[in-house]
């Protein structure tokens, strides 16, 4: 390299490395007044104050809860709107994807066919809804890690590989933790400061909820066909009790958030150097369990785990869990296959590319009845062989020397419609 250039570039990352340190990372946090425009939401019309509307209820509240924080300069405050129109629900989680936000705050009004239904609610996401929320969470976060210590444990980041997806699995996790934290705090000041009614915190699959990658929460605050209710949304001291309420909790939150992390996100420590993992001679495998059975993928037996490797092994079905040369990946595998009730799993040692020195893998296409010659299989595969053994036919295919390249017939197997097949050792 040109001294020159070496100069250059060195410059240039002095130059880039202390703003870096230097520029307070500020808690990105998106302000969303629910409905606007021609969508008014809950409304309803009272002889002395008028109609009320929830667009025009969220908007005030959102404004004012956004004042409070714009004056805190921890805070970068992003409104989906400030005026009465109406964003649509995409171009709302879009934006606070687009912005990388630390938190989403969507501000609502109820309504009810019971005219006696009154109080407050806050809404985080739903529980049935991680695979779409993973999608996102994949879509999104090219960083995807919230706290250091994860960063040291994936720190090579391909959205593809088992490792990251259990990592955003993770992440996940830790979204709807933090949406509970802060829908406890908004309830807890709405019943202890404003002396109010709190129906709870809960899980719904909402959109504003279900496609934003970061915490998430949506307030209800308060019923807009209540009589009483509704006159206290529309005041001016109503409007400023809920969104003191709502101000608070964010604080208290950013300063629980800050303690789980060690330390204010505001001030960016510099990176300390530490050395990268080295790879482990062997790959590993978290042995969940042996049995006779055979499980196809999605079986419950499996317990919601993906990324398995089944192998039949004299006789019996091994179903083996996620597969990495990292000693700390392959912790998090055990501590994964344990937490979804594996109690007796554990990591198995698999050397890379070993030949198998008696025998062979090959792949059992199909076991049970007697298969038809017109069956998808043999239409498809040509020289599979067939073994009966205590009265169940088995179809076997291929013959090749490495659990790589077994795998690797699998998946070809697999793109010719053949599923479930599971790999096989013959010892000879
Ligand atoms: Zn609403």
């Amino acid at each position: 390299m040109h001294k020159q250039n070496f100069k250059i570039i060195l410059s240039f990352l002095l130059i880039f490395s202390s703003t870096f340190i230097l520029s307070q990372k500020k808690f990105t946090i998106v302000l969303d007044a629910g409905h606007g425009g021609s969508d008014h939401g809950a409304n309803r019309s009272y002889a002395d104050i008028g109609r009320v509307a929830e667009k025009d209820v969220t908007l005030a509240v959102t404004l004012k809860v956004g004042a409070m924080l714009e004056k805190n300069r921890d805070f970068k405050v992003i409104y989906t709107r400030k005026f009465d129109e109406y964003p649509s629900l995409s171009d709302r989680t879009n934006l606070a994807n687009r912005s990388k936000a630390d938190l989403f705050v969507s501000i609502h009004c109820n309504s009810s066919q019971r005219p006696t239904a009154y109080g407050t609610e806050t809404y985080v996401q739903g529980p049935n809804q991680n695979d779409e929320n993973l999608e996102v969470a994949k879509r999104e976060n090219d960083v995807i890690f919230l706290d250091e210590k994860d960063k040291q444990t994936f720190g090579s980041y391909n959205p593809s590989s088992p490792e990251s997806l259990i990592a955003l699995k993770l992440q996940q996790n830790k979204y709807l933790e933090s949406s509970l934290l802060l829908g406890g705090l908004v309830e807890g000041n709405f019943v202890n400061k404003d002396k109010r009614f709190s129906r709870g915190v809960f899980q719904k699959n909402l959109h504003v909820l279900r496609m934003n990658a970061m915490p998430s929460v949506l307030i209800e605050t308060g019923f807009i066909n209540h009589p009483e209710e509704s006159h206290y949304l529309a005041s001016e001291k109503g409007q400023n009790e809920i969104s003191e309420s709502i101000y608070n909790a964010i604080i208290d939150y950013k300063k629980a958030i800050d303690r789980k992390t060690g330390g204010s996100v505001s001030v960016k420590k510099p990176e300390v150097e530490r050395p990268a993992e080295t790879p482990l001679k062997n790959d590993f495998r978290i042995l969940l369990l042996s049995s006779p059975i055979k499980y196809n993928e999605g079986d419950p037996a499996l317990k919601g785990l993906n990324y398995i490797l089944p192998l039949k092994d004299n006789g019996l079905y091994k179903y083996y869990y996620g597969v990495t040369n990292m000693a700390s990946v392959k912790d998090i595998n055990l501590k994964t296959a344990k937490d979804a009730g594996f109690r007796n799993a554990y990591a198995v040692g698999f050397m890379p590319n070993q030949k198998l020195l008696t025998g062979y893998y090959t792949i059992e296409v199909y076991a049970g009845e007697k298969l038809n010659g017109n069956s998808f299989i043999l239409q498809t595969l040509k020289d599979v062989e067939r073994n009966k053994e205590s009265g169940v036919f088995y179809y076997t295919y291929g013959k090749v020397f490495t659990l790589e390249d077994a795998v690797k017939l699998q998946k070809d197997l697999e793109s010719k419609g053949i599923k479930n097949s599971i790999i096989q050792k013959v010892f000879k």
